[in-house]
């Protein structure tokens, strides 16, 4: 990889040292460009004109996405946010009384109260499954749990609030054999390293195109396996997703269409796509090293400064680093991460609630470097915590 040359693509560079990948990556100066360039066409020709125009393009997005993912084109759809993809797939899933949904400590907090609200209206349960002793989903235990009453398994790859990366190809070797839907929330994942439907196995997943992807913010993606579509019943129809057939009702789409709109904001497709071509020309297994490593490397240079650390769980971990400094609020070391140009964010102990329960940790500070960063960069975000921890503290 060519660093100065990626950065030199990338204009946040210029004025950031950003660490807040797995919040908002910075864009490419291509991906910006299609999507101002497309606001533009919009305002000049007019918002179906520019659409028509631009159709082939538009087309090839769902192509792009499969072919990120290991999906077939008509397995995808698009959406506005990850959050909305999950909710698409996971509402979609007839649940009856009794039946269960396993989910790990480390479950996205939207996920587990669309579980909590579908239990309430089913009458479903909702089973968190433990970490093994690495703090990563214990596979032998969800192996366990397992049984005719189980109707989904929902994993999060990643967490957003910390660097442990689950074993999901095991939960994915468990969840056939027994014959299980598994939902995987992909969206701290994709982008970052290779993610892989066929390799993992799961069913359904959703991403976002703002993290990792490094697209623009409002897009996200659904993938489902097409032998999946017949078990799932949309919550959404309408025109684009289902067929008016006269007296008889209706026909859903084919494929994962029917899980879209009709509306769509097509500057930022456009800039998905954009995004989404970056991500290959360079390579997933190369984009994952790099990243994975500056995640390791970041950790060491915290774990080295005295009165800092690190509190990443899993055997596995990846680019996202959670760290606190003893005796200083997570809030106040961004803010001085901050006042040096450096972009953090601070963990919500609400969108991890189980492993907020489980180990009272959040909020932290969360660092999360991509490929486009720099050693460098690092050296300065730990020189700033090691200011931070050397100042005396008030009483
Ligand atoms: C950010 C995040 C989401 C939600 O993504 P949106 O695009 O904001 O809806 C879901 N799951 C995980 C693990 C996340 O980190």
């Amino acid at each position: 990889m060519d660093i100065a040359a990626l950065r030199r693509d990338t204009p946040g560079c210029a004025h950031r040292v950003h660490l807040n990948n797995a919040g908002a990556a910075l864009p490419t100066r291509a991906t910006l460009d299609t999507v101002t360039g497309h606001l533009e066409l919009e305002a000049r020709i007019g918002g179906y004109e520019a659409a028509a125009e631009r159709e082939a393009d538009i087309r090839a997005v769902p192509a792009l996405v499969a072919e990120l993912l290991g999906g077939r084109p008509h397995e995808v759809a698009l959406f506005d946010n990850a959050t909305h993809a999950w909710q698409a797939a996971f509402h979609a899933l007839p649940l009856r009384p009794g039946d269960r949904i396993l989910t790990g400590r480390s479950e996205y907090g939207s996920n587990v109260l669309a579980y909590v609200h579908a239990a309430r209206r089913t009458g479903a349960e909702v089973v968190v499954v433990p970490d093994d002793e690495h703090g990563q989903l214990d596979t032998a235990a969800l192996a366990e749990l397992i049984d005719e009453r189980t109707a989904l398994v929902g994993v999060s790859h990643v967490p957003t609030s910390g660097g442990l990366v689950n074993p999901v190809a095991e939960i994915g070797r468990i969840t056939r054999r027994a014959g299980v839907p598994f939902l995987l929330d992909a969206t701290q994942s994709v982008g970052q390293f290779p993610v892989d439907v066929a390799g993992i196995g799961c069913d359904m997943l959703c991403a976002t195109g703002r993290k990792f992807l490094r697209g623009p913010r409002g897009t996200g993606l659904l993938w489902v396996r097409e032998e999946m579509l017949e078990r799932l019943e949309p919550h959404v129809s309408e025109t684009a997703s289902a067929r008016w057939d006269g007296d008889r009702g209706y026909t859903w789409r084919s494929g994962a269409r029917r899980f879209a709109t009709w509306e769509m904001n097509y500057a930022a497709v456009l800039g998905l796509g954009s995004a989404v071509r970056q991500a290959l020309d360079l390579g997933l297994p190369v984009i994952g090293d790099r990243a994975v490593a500056l995640g390791a490397a970041l950790r060491e240079r915290i774990d080295a400064v005295p009165g800092a650390r690190t509190h990443d769980l899993g055997r596995d971990r990846c680019a996202i680093v959670t760290a606190s400094v003893e005796g200083v609020a997570a809030e106040a070391v961004k803010a001085e991460l901050a006042r040096h140009g450096i972009n953090v964010t601070v963990t919500v102990p609400e969108q991890s609630q189980f492993d907020t329960e489980v180990r009272g940790v959040h909020p932290l500070v969360r660092l999360s470097p991509h490929y486009y960063n720099t050693e460098e960069e690092l050296d300065r975000a730990a020189e700033v915590l090691a200011g931070l921890a050397r100042r005396p503290q008030p009483r």
